[in-house]
């Protein structure tokens, strides 16, 4: 290895104390320089950007000892061993200088590309050109020059934006830059006169590791970086990072050297932006929404709880981070998966859109999906989809709307009521008045009263009677009042009577009966089973206006008797059969107009049918006329010999 020679003219430059370390950092195959320290850069003229140049080494290096300083890097970039190195190099106005380069591995790698820290320590330079002073001895030019270059390394070192510091095997500092003032307020002799003035102001919390750390990689040469904070003279807390070099010799460490660098802002903004993320992270794991946020490319970025919850996501899932892997896992959870999935790719093509669905779970849930782009500045760099489940308020809302309905429904039925009463209350009393006005006339004129006038106002009596009994039985019936006797009742015998009652009154209709052998007992109450038949065969006779059979069957089925009033009339409108025995209602195609009416008749059937353990019902086709059916449990034994069935109410 050819050692470096120095050159004519040359001198030797004994090294100022407390000068700036000349530093930098580099690596990589070939080796390059990455970093280079303003002091570095000063002393040697070249540019920091020509320092980071490809192939600058070589350029700087003299061809002679180019291959030993080569050689020399790559051996500390491979093994992590210092080495210390000799060379010639050319500053950028072409002085030749002798230096001497400590390396360090900051990250030795085996194919030597690890990174380095050197050192450099300035030997020996060729002079400046210096205007010949005139009457100046050799001496003095001598003695002027190394006075200025001490004064430039010192501005040099002054001018760098943090506090260049060495110290001693016993961690006293031996030097400090006028940063140090600047920056924490205690003068530099201060520094360098306290033996422990680090470990003083180091802020308490700090003294517990700081001091450690440093002192371990001092003792095992490594150099290190670290964080740590120091009270300042006015008392602010100062964060700064330390670059620290290690000298050593023979395998000990004989000096320290690095940079403190003020990074109190840098740590407040960190401190703030991890304050930040927490008072977001803590938003969304508080809110009752379920939360995802996948990039453009489809990778899970960040979700909460409740999305896992709401989804019942499995967690392994989620740890894959895989968003196309999570969506078909979501898909067949829903009613209608393949529309929802291309709702979701067309939002991924349209990045800036934002979105508002409804998505139909196939368990009955009901979610709602709001979806926006997550934008970084200007540029959009992802997609945030937030889900409620709005089940509870869908179903709140609905049972409100059927409420809602229901309430209309009944005013309307209430209205409709009261005006068919008035008109159907109205509507006998005419006849009824020009009735009685004959009869009075002829009875004051003494001249004989016509029967058919009596009967007739007679009749009218009965009719408006019996709508009054109608809503005076609703009214029982609603009040929970509606008294039934007990007493044995041959459904033969009644059927009977009442067909024999109601026979003159239709010329028009045939009124068809049918009966089984046997007889058809029950207990119960005799005059409200009469009034059903009636009921029924009186809608039989006005809803088949243009006459036709009536047919009624009495049967026996089981332990059930069962009654049937068929007519050919106008029938009944499938989706109102439903309604049929509600309180008020009327069919549409049963207009006030055409066939008077309370629409009470098989609310008040339905009531004492069922008060007697019955059932009612109805068959019909609309235009081919009705059947309604209604079913009693009858007795087994014959006529006479009955006990009070359980059903009736009061029975014993
Ligand atoms: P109303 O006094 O109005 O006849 P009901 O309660 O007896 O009251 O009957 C309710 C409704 O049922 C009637 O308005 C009519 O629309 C329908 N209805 C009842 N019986 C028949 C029938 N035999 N044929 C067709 N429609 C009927």
């Amino acid at each position: 290895m050819a050692e470096p020679q120095s050159g004519e003219g040359k001198r030797e430059e004994p090294e100022p104390a407390g000068a700036a370390p000349l530093l930098w950092v580099g690596g990589g195959l070939p080796p390059r320089f990455r970093w280079v320290s303003p002091s570095l850069v000063q002393a040697l003229g070249h540019a920091p950007e020509a320092w980071k140049a490809r192939g600058f080494l070589q350029r700087l290096v003299h061809p002679e000892d180019l291959e030993r300083v080569l050689d020399t890097w790559r051996t500390v970039a491979r093994t992590g061993e210092a080495r210390t190195v000799e060379l010639r190099a050319t500053t950028a106005d072409e002085r030749s200088v002798r230096l001497s380069v400590e390396l360090n591995a900051i990250e030795p790698a085996a194919d030597g590309a690890g990174e380095l820290v050197g050192t450099v320590r300035l030997l020996a330079s060729s002079p400046r050109p210096v205007p010949p002073a005139a009457g100046m001895s050799d001496l003095e030019k001598v003695a002027q020059e190394l006075a200025r270059a001490q004064r430039e390394r010192e501005e040099l070192i002054n001018a760098v934006d943090g506090i260049v510091w060495e110290t001693d095997a016993s961690f006293r500092f031996t030097f400090v830059s006028q940063q140090a003032e600047r920056l924490l307020g205690y003068p530099v002799q201060q520094w360098t006169r306290e033996p422990d003035f680090w470990l003083k102001h180091l802020y308490p919390s700090d003294q517990d590791w700081a001091p450690a750390f440093c002192i371990k990689a001092a003792t095992e040469c490594r150099p290190h970086e670290f964080d740590y904070r120091m009270v300042a003279a006015d008392g602010r807390v100062v964060w700064l990072r330390d670059l620290v070099t290690v000298v050593s010799e023979g395998g000990s460490f004989r000096k320290l050297r690095g940079i403190m660098v003020d990074i109190t802002e840098q740590r407040r903004a960190q401190e703030n932006l991890e304050r930040t993320v927490s008072a977001l992270r803590a938003t969304l794991d508080s809110t009752a929404d379920g939360v995802i946020v996948v990039d453009r490319d489809w990778r899970i970025t960040t979700f909460n709880a409740r999305f896992q919850e709401l989804w019942n996501i499995p967690s392994r899932l989620l740890d894959t981070r895989d968003g196309r892997a999570l969506s078909a896992y979501m898909g067949p959870q829903l009613k209608d998966p393949e529309q929802v999935r291309a709702r979701v790719l067309e939002l991924f093509a349209a990045p800036e859109q934002e979105s508002f669905e409804v998505l139909e779970h196939l368990d009955g849930r009901i979610l709602e999906r709001y979806s926006r782009p997550q934008r970084l500045g200007d540029t959009i760099i992802g997609r945030v989809f937030s889900y409620r489940d709005v089940t509870a308020q869908r179903r709140a809302q609905a049972e409100r709307e059927r409420l809602l309905r229901e309430a209309e429904e009944a005013i309307r039925v209430r209205d409709d009521f009261l005006s068919i009463a008035s008109h159907e209350l109205k509507t006998p009393l005419t006849p009824l008045k020009l009735h009685l006005q004959v009869l009075k006339q002829r009875g004051s004129a003494g001249q004989p009263v016509p029967l058919h006038h009596a009967e007739k106002a007679l009749a009218q009596v009965v009719r408006l009677s019996g709508l009054i009994n109608d809503l005076l039985d609703t009214s029982r019936i609603q009040a929970g009042r509606l008294e039934l006797r007990h007493e044995p009742v041959s459904l033969r015998e009644l059927t009977h009577e009442v067909l024999a009652d109601l026979r003159p009154v239709s010329p028009h209709h045939t009124l068809e009966y049918e009966e089984p052998g046997e007889p058809l007992t029950l207990h119960g109450d005799r005059s409200r089973l009469a009034q059903v038949l009636v009921n029924l065969l009186e809608n039989a006779l006005k809803y088949s206006p243009t006459g036709g059979t009536i047919r009624v069957t009495l049967e026996r089925q089981g332990a059930l008797a069962r009654v049937s009033v068929a007519d050919r009339g106008i029938g009944i409108p499938a989706d109102q059969k439903a309604h049929l025995f509600e309180r008020f209602f009327r069919a549409r195609n049963a207009p006030i107009s055409g066939f008077g009416g309370l629409g009470l008749g098989l609310y008040i059937c339905r009531d004492i049918v069922e008060h007697h353990g019955g059932h009612i019902w109805v068959e019909s086709e609309v235009g081919q006329g009705s059947t309604f059916r209604f079913t009693l449990p009858v007795e087994d034994g014959a006529d006479g010999a009955l006990a009070p069935p359980a059903h009736l109410p009061g029975s014993s």
